[in-house]
């Protein structure tokens, strides 16, 4: 059988375990292409307009694998990973919203529900509901959940000690981890280094953020990413708030960005944010209290399906410029 992933939303958080899982039960995985022109157009002309652009995208990219001969996309209905806190509400109708709303995927997504008290999503009772349509029994889900657990901890492992969601992929995937160091290895030692805060499918698709993370490389500045930093470190600043922003995936971004602004090491704060994101226009603002308290500079970039490159270089050069004025001559 061939299961479908997208490569878009929490592809970049969690492919690791699903490619495991599936792989795990004897079935072939294939994801989508790289998001390209074609993707996001196609997304975005089966979607309501309001909606925020990487669901789009998501949408573009399920459309993308009907051309690749799958049996199924996988689309989990993502819940929960955090006890009393839950997922943004369009993670949890992503499959009503493809099965139902999506020309051409009726009958062609497999989904579970997830539920979970941490980012470990490896609770067989999870997948249970998808045995009979996979033609497995439940002990063999419990022996892939295992396994697939297992990749997900390496990858996590690499992701937090520094390597992008992406290259740590790679890492887990090749064994080749010198290949990675060697190519990520800059010029010469980093003059800056900035917090970049953004959800992993915003900072880590290149085409959505025209490659936010080879520019600030090849401008000899290093970041740091809220899926370096451990649960700890995230929900230090946050654990005893009045109240956070209910989204689990906000909050790991709301803890990360309010530790960052009180790192010593770190010069700037960028906030990374996708056109029609409601949780992120209250973390924006909860950001420039932080700056303006601290004194640490921030930027907010919004990428939308119309941002062209020139203007986000600009701004970025812009904002590492000023940055580098504050600390070698003010
Ligand atoms: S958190 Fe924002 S960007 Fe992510 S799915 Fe929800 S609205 Fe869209």
């Amino acid at each position: 059988m061939k299961i479908g992933i997208p490569r878009a939303l929490l592809y970049y958080y969690y492919f690791p375990f699903w490619k495991a899982f599936f792989e795990a039960l004897d079935m072939e995985v294939v994801v989508s292409e790289e998001t390209n022109k074609g993707i996001l157009n196609k997304g975005i002309k089966e979607s309501v307009s309001e909606i925020c652009v990487p669901i789009k995208l998501y949408i573009g990219h399920a459309i993308q694998l009907l051309n690749k001969e799958i049996d199924y996309i996988f689309v989990p209905r993502m819940v929960s990973i955090q006890s009393g806190e839950y997922f943004c509400p369009k993670f949890m109708g992503l499959p009503d919203m493809l099965r139902h709303g999506v020309k051409g995927l009726e009958g062609k997504i497999i989904t579970c529900q997830i539920k979970s008290d941490s980012d470990d999503i490896s609770a067989p009772e999870n997948y249970y509901p998808m045995a009979e349509v996979l033609g497995v029994t439940k002990e063999q889900i419990q022996v892939a959940a295992s396994v697939a657990r297992e990749q997900w901890i390496g990858f996590r492992m690499f992701n937090k000690s520094g390597f992008t969601a992406v290259e740590a992929m790679k890492m887990i995937q090749t064994n080749d981890s010198l290949e990675v160091l060697l190519n990520n290895q800059q010029s010469s030692k980093p003059v800056l280094r900035i917090g970049l805060i953004g959800y992993v499918y915003n900072i880590y698709d290149p085409f959505l953020n025209m490659n936010i993370i080879e520019k600030l490389r090849e401008l000899n500045v290093d970041f740091i990413t809220f899926d370096m930093l451990e649960e700890a470190q995230l929900q230090e600043k946050i654990k005893d708030m009045e109240k956070t922003l209910f989204w689990t995936f906000s909050n790991k971004l709301l803890g990360a960005g309010l530790r960052l602004f009180h790192e010593p090491t770190i010069d700037g704060i960028i906030h990374l944010t996708a056109f029609g994101c409601g949780p992120d226009s209250f973390m924006g603002k909860l950001f420039e209290f932080e700056s303006d308290q601290t004194g640490v500079p921030f930027m907010s970039i919004r990428v939308d399906e119309h941002t062209g490159e020139n203007h986000l270089q600009t701004r970025i050069e812009a904002f590492v410029d000023m940055l580098k004025r504050k600390k070698f001559i003010a």
